[in-house]
């Protein structure tokens, strides 16, 4: 086995947060065998019909999964639109749904992520907040360290005056092992500048999340 982790040298890196550790990008026959690996420590046969297919195709769905390692947020978030018409109160995009993977057990956490912020310097498109919050579930994550990093990088790209995130999901982890807390949802929130200075604003923020829709 060649290892793959571990090493300065950056050859053939996938994406931004995989450089660091990538020595080479393993070929699709190595993570096949791999997923052939992880079948009979399930349990079964990978040589049965039902399954012959099926590393190829978890290989493929790794590739889904785990697309927002080969993108960049600040990418997304290029283009500021700074003519706003005066516009100062909050902008709100709520219910973005998002397909995660915890990194703890490689198994899915599901929810949706709420994102509000107070212009200062200029707004961005309302879909690209929900495609940041795609970049970073589509890697291995926790949930706090998502939610922060959706704060940091809208906070870098527009300064806003105030960002709250709000982010809810279910884990599978709970729900399928251990506890099997099946229904608990997870919240974790994000304050900074005026949400972070004042409560008032934080029950703004909430109560415009939790207010009935259209
Ligand atoms: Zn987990």
């Amino acid at each position: 086995m060649i290892p793959v982790v571990k090493s300065l040298s950056v050859e053939g890196a996938i994406g931004p947060s995989a450089d660091k550790f990538l020595v080479r990008k393993p070929t699709q026959e190595e993570a096949e065998a791999a997923v052939r690996t992880l079948l009979l420590w399930a349990g079964d046969d990978p040589s049965r019909e039902g399954l012959t297919d099926t590393p190829r195709r978890v290989a493929k769905a790794y590739k889904e999964f785990y697309k927002g390692y080969a993108e960049d947020p600040h990418h997304i978030l290029d283009r500021v639109f700074e003519e706003v018409e005066g516009y100062s109160d909050m902008v709100l995009v709520r219910d973005i749904p998002f397909y995660s993977h915890c990194e703890h057990h490689m198994v899915p956490f599901v929810g949706k992520a709420h994102i509000g912020y107070y212009p200062s310097k200029g707004v961005v498109g309302l879909s690209k907040l929900a495609r940041i919050v795609d970049v970073y579930a589509r890697r291995l994550q926790t949930q706090e360290t998502m939610t922060a990093q959706i704060a940091d990088v809208i906070e870098e790209v527009l300064e806003p005056r105030g960002i709250a995130i709000l982010v809810e999901a279910e884990h599978m982890c709970m729900s399928m092992r251990g506890v099997q807390k099946q229904g608990s949802s997870t919240m974790t929130t994000q304050y900074r500048g005026v949400f972070r200075n004042d409560p008032a604003e934080q029950v703004r923020f909430f109560t415009m999340v939790k207010s009935p829709g259209l």
